[in-house]
């Protein structure tokens, strides 16, 4: 794909969050004009005009976007599109999004004049800009919900060339899929499945009587070498990397651990992500002012293991501690 036969839309980027800032950088250095739509005296307006960004109201930033992308938290994504966008947008311009929630579950329903795509970039968006900076892109997925035009897929590839992606690897997915699979990954795996799992392993071993300093080592320090091999080269080099007592003792406990009823219990949870449960439940965890969030995330933030691991990452001179030690204080 040469950049000569994408388009070059005109873009208004709502939000400059994680992927917000990222992505505006990324396509004005690839070209674009870039404008970014914010909440006059939000938290981040004074990052976009740092970086040398015209902020404006997100109404008025999208008033002459060929494209605008909504890069604000998913939650409040609905109350901005009806107040800002759907009134100010111009006819035939196009809405993307980087997370198929809103559309898939309806509660947003784009204008019918509107293309409506998403571009997703599998990774952070501080990711996708160091990348995206030393010549490479991180992957990116992209789908179409509504092709007015008939350029929908043409402004996908241009704008996920812009980010870098094509540097990497582009897939086509749909809004369905992106977001339940987005979601389950989050939940069963990544962020849930494997906090869980390092928190059961830490509690066993101090519950045992082990030194809470060895087992944080053990179970959440030693788990970015796995994971490391991983990235680079799947199972397969993680396997190549580990000794042969390790690899046995893998075979052996690693589906005694996670065995059927961890995989039905997952099945419970896509279950609960595809037919709208976790959605509808969210939704109104948000709409009440995030009671229950705030009590689990606190547990989170409690939990021994965090402050063993503040204290040992102060001697982990090569990580960059500033954020620990505000935490600390
Ligand atoms: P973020 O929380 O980092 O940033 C949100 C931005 O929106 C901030 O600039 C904030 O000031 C602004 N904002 C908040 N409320 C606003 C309002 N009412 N009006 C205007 N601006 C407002 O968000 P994020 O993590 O970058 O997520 C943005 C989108 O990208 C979401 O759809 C998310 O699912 C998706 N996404 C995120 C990641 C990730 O790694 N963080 C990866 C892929 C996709
Ligand atoms: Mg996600």
């Amino acid at each position: 794909m040469t950049q000569s036969t994408l388009p070059k839309p005109s873009i208004a980027i709502v939000g400059y969050g994680s992927q917000g800032r990222a992505h505006a950088l990324n396509l004005r250095d690839s070209g674009f004009d870039v404008t970014v739509g914010l909440r006059p005296g939000g938290p981040t307006e004074a990052k976009a005009q740092a970086d040398g960004f015209t902020v404006k109201t997100p109404a008025e930033a999208v008033k002459d976007a060929d494209l605008v992308a909504v890069l604000t938290p998913d939650m409040v994504q609905r109350k901005v599109y009806e107040e800002a966008l759907a009134p100010n947008m111009k006819q035939g311009a196009c809405l993307l999004f980087a997370h198929g929630l809103n559309v898939h579950y309806g509660m947003i329903a784009p204008r019918e004049d509107l293309d409506v795509i998403l571009v997703a970039p599998k990774g952070p968006g501080a990711l996708v800009r160091r990348e995206y900076e030393i010549g490479r892109g991180v992957p990116c997925i992209y789908a179409i919900h509504q092709d007015k035009s008939g350029n929908a897929k043409q402004l996908a590839l241009a704008y996920a060339d812009g980010l870098g992606g094509a540097r990497a690897n582009l897939i086509e997915t749909t809004f369905k899929e992106e977001t339940e699979t987005d979601l389950f990954g989050e939940q069963a795996v990544l962020c849930g499945g494997a906090s869980s799992l390092v928190q059961a392993g830490f509690e066993v071993l101090v519950e045992a009587g082990y030194q809470p300093e060895i087992a944080y080592y053990e179970v959440l320090h030693e788990l970015k070498l796995i994971v490391d091999l991983f990235y680079e080269g799947g199972i397969t080099r993680m396997l190549e990397f580990v000794s042969e007592t390790a690899q046995y003792g893998d075979y052996v406990s690693g589906p005694r651990v996670i065995d059927e009823s961890v995989k039905q219990r997952m099945r419970e949870v896509l279950k609960d992500i595809q037919d709208g449960t976790f959605t509808r439940n969210w939704v109104a965890e948000y709409e009440a002012g995030l009671p229950n969030y705030r009590k689990y995330k606190q547990a989170d933030l409690e939990h021994q293991i965090e402050q063993v691991g503040r204290k040992l990452r102060e001697k982990m001179v090569w990580l960059d501690n500033s954020r620990d030690q505000k935490e600390a204080a």
